[in-house]
């Protein structure tokens, strides 16, 4: 048995911006027997949840599921649709864009890494002009595929995914466009088909509320006509079988069973609750949180209000305070986890998750959590966060404004 005397009693309170905190009702449908994944009923599952999992992500199209966390997906993307020495247009948004670069590099394409100087694009979302500029200069269309990150983890922004695609359209390129939003899909909305992406990734322990464990490739018809003469090495990440047997709810491969359960009570769960709700859901926690950081009078990571993220927010360190001794002072004290500065911003802030399975009384405490935590690390607050929250929770009820 893993240790985990540690905790003291209650629940921890996972508040890292994924994994999220899984509900119950997920972790039951999980716990049910591993069954044939020939067998009958798994076909009958199979098609079942390939069926909900589109209107997810809100397209027509095939999504893929793969046995592996996040980044084997943006692997897949990478791997199904483009050949060696190709090159893709990225834009640096933070440390998630940083490690899709790296791994383009890796793959043997030669990936282009745009963005604002210096820390600034740490702060900001995609700028879809920069993107449409470039896309314009490059009259002989070498730039094969436009790479974004939806929302960028490591400092709570959103980008506009339309606007980009708009970029791509008023440039005349014929790039294709990959999204990720391993962290968005779900929790903000996110759309396949009218946003004109050809391949959108996603995982599943953010707003999917699900354990790590898979994760998802949704193409476009022009992703697939890509695929058939991409010449990058690919095996085990193919869409062509797998599209092939997923037509009668199978996979080539041994897939993710119980994964798969809990997938399919969780869009039960999604679909249930309606996206919109979801989403707006999201957005009054998010709305609550910058409210506590304002009244702190601390400053928000995202410093574009247009793109300030529903899913998680990046709390900054006045200078001289390093994040990462206050988040594990709270972790150690208060049973809390954060999320910690990645990359460029480690040490100058720490990120609250305010996704999937939460509520208004556990982002109170995780705040609660917060406040102390600053006060005992020596940072003077301007005000109670935890009250402006609970104020501005008590005073604006999700339900009555459906
Ligand atoms: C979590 C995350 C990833 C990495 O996914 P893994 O499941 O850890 O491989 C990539 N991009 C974004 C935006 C993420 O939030």
């Amino acid at each position: 048995m893993l240790k985990l005397d540690f905790h003291p009693s209650g629940r921890h309170f996972l508040q890292i911006p994924g994994p999220s905190p899984v509900p119950d009702r997920i972790l039951r449908a999980m716990s049910l027997p591993t069954i044939d994944h020939r067998g009958p009923e798994f076909g009958a599952l199979g098609r079942e949840l390939l069926d909900k999992i589109r209107q997810v992500f809100k397209t027509q199209q095939p999504v893929v599921i793969y046995p592996a966390s996040g980044t084997g997906a943006w692997e897949a993307a990478l791997v199904n649709t483009l050949s060696a020495g190709d090159r893709v247009l990225m834009f640096e948004t933070g440390h998630f864009a940083t490690l899709w670069e790296k791994m383009a590099r890796r793959l043997g394409l030669e990936p282009e890494f745009i963005g604002l100087p210096g820390y600034e694009g740490w702060r900001r979302g995609v700028q879809a002009d920069l993107i449409e500029q470039r896309l314009k200069a490059d009259g002989n269309h070498s730039i094969k595929a436009v790479c974004v990150v939806h929302n960028e983890t490591s400092t709570g922004v959103t980008s506009d995914i339309a606007a980009v695609r708009r970029a791509i359209d008023a440039a005349k390129h014929p790039a294709l466009l990959l999204v990720d939003t391993i962290s968005g899909l779900a929790c903000a909305d996110y759309q396949h088909d009218a946003w004109g992406v050809d391949v959108t990734i996603s995982g599943s322990q953010k707003g999917l509320m699900l354990p790590p464990g898979i994760s998802f490739n949704a193409v476009s018809e022009k992703a697939i006509e890509a695929s058939r003469s991409a010449k990058l090495p690919k095996s085990f990440w193919a869409w062509d079988e797998i599209l092939e047997l997923n037509r009668s709810g199978y996979w080539p491969y041994t897939p993710n069973t119980n994964l798969l359960y809990g997938l399919n009570e969780a869009l039960d769960m999604l679909l249930e609750e309606g996206l919109d709700h979801v989403f707006a859901r999201h957005q009054r926690w998010a709305l609550g949180v910058r409210t506590a950081v304002e009244t702190w009078g601390l400053e928000v990571q995202c410093q574009e209000p247009s793109v300030y993220s529903p899913v998680l927010t990046g709390v900054v360190m006045p200078d001289g305070v390093d994040a990462d001794e206050v988040r594990s002072l709270i972790y150690r004290r208060f049973d809390l986890s954060l999320g910690t500065g990645l990359g460029k911003a480690k040490g100058k802030m720490f990120r609250i998750g305010h996704l999937g399975d939460c509520n208004d009384l556990t982002l109170i405490a995780t705040l609660g959590g917060c406040e102390a935590g600053l006060k005992m690390c020596g940072v003077s607050l301007k005000g109670s966060g935890v009250l402006a929250a609970l104020d501005y929770f008590a005073a604006n009820p999700l339900d009555e404004a459906r």
